[in-house]
Formats: C-alpha cells, structure tokens, sequence
C-alpha cells in the first residue's frame, strides 16, 4: 500500500491541492524527501524530539540535492488541465505548480552550483535518466524517462508534488539560477512560459531580426512568445479572439500589429505574410486559417495543449510546402540561458501577484482567459501551515 503523503518522506510539507475533478484547492499536508542515507536515523531522531539539534549534525538532503524555500509560483494553463484532469492523466491529491522560484536553504554535500542563499528556481522537470541521447544533448524535455515536477512518480515510485508549497527538493541538475535582476516573482512564469516559447523561436529559426511571427493567443505564453520575439527583433502580429487585447498588445507589450482570428477580413488581408507562428491556444480551435497566413515554407509550431485533437487541413500545407511542428517545454541548459537572456534584455512577464487563499478565484478567470498575463501565487506571504 501507498504511503500517506506525509508519511512518505521525512521532511514536513504544506501545500494547496486539487482532490478530484472538480479542481477545488484545499490546503494540503505532504511530505518531500532528503537523503535516503539518513533516512532511518533521521526517523529515529524525530522520535526522540531531537531533530533540530541533530540537523546541525546530519545533511537532511541527497548529495546532490538542493532544497528551496518557496517564494512564488506562476500559475500555468497546464495546472488548469491537470486540476480538472482534462488530459485524462491526473492523479488525486495533486499539488500543481512548475514555475517556482525561492532561496536556498540547504544544499547536499556534492552539490557544486549553489549554496544557502542563492535565488533559485524549478520549472517543469526534476528528474531525467542522464542517460540517453536527449539527455546527453541537454534536451531532458525530450527523455523518455523524465520525471515531471508534480503528478508524476520519482524513480523511487513516490509521488512528485508541484510549488503551490512552501518547499522544493530537486537535484542541483535541474534547479536554475536566477539572476540578481530580475525579481523572484517575475522570475517564476519564465520557469514554463517563458522557456516554451523560447525554444521553438530558437529551434525553428524565428529568432532573426526582421522575420515576421505570428503569436496566436494572448496569454501566459503568447505574451511571453511577443516580448521574446520583439527582443529578437522580429516583427510580430498577434492573433486573438479578445478584440480587448489589442490596444495593450501594440502599446505595451511591443506587438506591431493585431488580428482578431473571427473576422475573416482580417485574416483574409494578412494572407501569406508570415514566416513563423507560434500557437499557445488552450482549447480545440481552427488551424487552417492560421495556415493560411503563413508564406511559402512557414512554420506552424504547436504549444498549447487542448483536451482534444485539432482538425489538420493538409492541402494548405502542401501547396507551399509548410510545416506544423511542436515543442515542449526546453532543456534545462536551455532555461538558463532563455532567464540569463530575460535579465540581460529585461523581458519580464506581466503578472498579477495574488494569494494562495485565491487559487480557487484565479482558476476560475484563467479558464475565462482573464488575466494579464500571468497569475504569480505569493506563496511566502501568503501561505500559512495548518496547525
Ligand atoms: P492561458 O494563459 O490561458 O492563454 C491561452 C490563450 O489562448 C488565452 O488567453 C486566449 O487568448 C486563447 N484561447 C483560449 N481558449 C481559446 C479557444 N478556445 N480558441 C481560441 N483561443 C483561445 O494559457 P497558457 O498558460 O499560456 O497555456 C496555453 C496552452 O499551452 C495550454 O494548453 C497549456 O497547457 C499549454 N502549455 C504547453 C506547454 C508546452 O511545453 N508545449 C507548456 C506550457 C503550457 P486570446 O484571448 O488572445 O484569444
Ligand atoms: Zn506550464
Ligand atoms: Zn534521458
């Protein structure tokens, strides 16, 4: 039988999860693991009260292993799908959560990148095999062993539990540093958003001066894919089904033009006129007109992740030789790079900081594509644990 969540580990967690469907949070007590060297002893010493003493004594976490406080947490549509288990892959209680950002707290002993202090933060994975050959060219979001950072099993078969919590434990591997300049809760939706859009502007080559990219739905990600094209100097047009969006799009986050996707005129004007299109739409849409508005051997590259399958219309695709791609996430060599390029470049999310007693509240208008852009949780305000 399964341990009790927090049971299964010797160090003591609080988070908010989602129990079933419904995707209701609720406040949430769990477990999260140190080094299973000490495991025995560090059971006994909980038992004779003599834990913090000890601690001085005995490491708490694996050799390579860093443990965070947890400052904030972006809230990604994907902690939305797996909440309301509508990728049909959900596991209950469930601690969403994969933009994480913190302070070091403790770190193993072989660990060489951080110390206690440092700014930190986890994204989407926690674990990999090292082994095969995404591994081996930093693509872990392309291993076929990877370990997910919540609803998901570690190799030991214990459960992952995401940063809607007030820690993290990862190896130093997959932990990022985050810059001096850029703040801990802006720094959280880059974890995911931001590497997501990143990659494929990189790998598909959408990342030169002058090309024309088109970014289709303006929300966590679609606003991070504007403010990283712009920074590589594209020209960009938005493509959205929120009329509303527009003046903000152009005026603020830098866009150049705004299509609204339901007025065919619109898109009829803007036919073959665009080298790349990034996609972030959250639910089942039309791609063809999106087709249509790429040039010759333009690329259509997929992100968002809807319940369920997209109708692909392959005439217009081979009537000039076009290409639908899709991407996942980014390699953690990768985040690094896209964060040290966010500080560099100053591209910061718009985030609407909330606390975690709101996470109900905020599911709910991120489902109504209500917000700019991205709900960060205050978790280290914010979130109390139960007595
Ligand atoms: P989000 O903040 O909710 O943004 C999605 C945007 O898509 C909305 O703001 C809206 O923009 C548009 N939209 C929503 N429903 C639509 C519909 N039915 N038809 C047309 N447009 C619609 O979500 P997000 O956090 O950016 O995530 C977007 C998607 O990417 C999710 O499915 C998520 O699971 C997925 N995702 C994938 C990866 C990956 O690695 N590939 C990583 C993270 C997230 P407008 O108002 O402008 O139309
Ligand atoms: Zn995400
Ligand atoms: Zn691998």
């Amino acid at each position: 039988m399964a341990a009790q969540p927090e049971l299964e580990h010797p160090r003591k967690a609080f988070g908010w999860a989602v129990r079933d469907p419904s995707g209701v949070f609720s406040p949430f007590n769990f477990s999260r693991r140190f080094s299973n060297k000490h495991k025995m002893l560090r059971t006994k010493l909980i038992a004779t009260h003599l834990t913090n003493r000890f601690n001085l004594f005995f490491r708490e976490t694996g050799e390579k292993d860093v443990a965070f406080k947890v400052l904030y947490c972006g809230i990604c549509h994907s902690d939305l799908h797996k909440a309301k288990n509508e990728w049909g892959t959900s596991t209950y209680p469930l601690v969403p959560g994969h933009e994480v950002t913190g302070v070091v707290t403790e770190v193993g002993s072989k660990v060489e990148k951080f110390k206690v202090g440092d700014k930190v933060g986890v994204g989407c994975l926690v674990d990999s095999c090292r082994s095969c050959q995404n591994c081996s060219h930093n693509l872990e979001n392309y291993c076929p062993q990877y370990t997910l950072t919540y609803d998901d099993k570690y190799k030991d078969g214990s459960i992952t539990y995401g940063g809607y919590s007030d820690s993290m434990v990862a190896d130093e591997h997959f932990v990022v540093r985050i810059p001096d300049g850029l703040p801990l809760d802006a720094a959280a939706p880059l974890l995911c958003a931001g590497i997501t859009v990143y990659s494929p502007l990189r790998y598909f080559a959408l990342d030169k001066p002058g090309l024309h990219v088109g970014v289709v739905g303006l929300g966590g990600l679609g606003h991070m894919a504007v403010k990283f094209a712009k920074a590589f100097g594209a020209n960009v047009t938005v493509i959205s089904t929120s009329p509303y969006k527009k003046e903000e799009a152009i005026q603020h986050l830098g866009a150049d033009s705004f299509l609204i996707s339901r007025d065919q005129d619109q898109m009829q004007a803007a036919k073959g006129t665009l080298d790349g299109i990034i996609d972030t739409v959250s639910g089942v849409h039309l791609l063809l007109p999106l087709i249509g508005l790429l040039k010759s051997h333009g690329k259509l590259v997929m992100l968002g992740a809807p319940e369920k399958p997209l109708e692909l219309p392959i005439f217009p695709l081979l009537c000039g030789r076009k290409i639908v791609a899709g991407s996942l996430i980014g390699g953690i060599k990768e985040t690094q790079e896209m964060i040290d390029f966010a500080a560099k470049h100053n591209v910061k999310p718009d985030i609407e900081v909330i606390p975690i007693d709101y996470v109900n509240t905020a599911m709910e208008r991120l489902q109504k594509a209500d917000v700019k852009y991205r709900f960060v949780i205050d978790i280290g305000n914010t979130l109390k644990p139960s007595p």
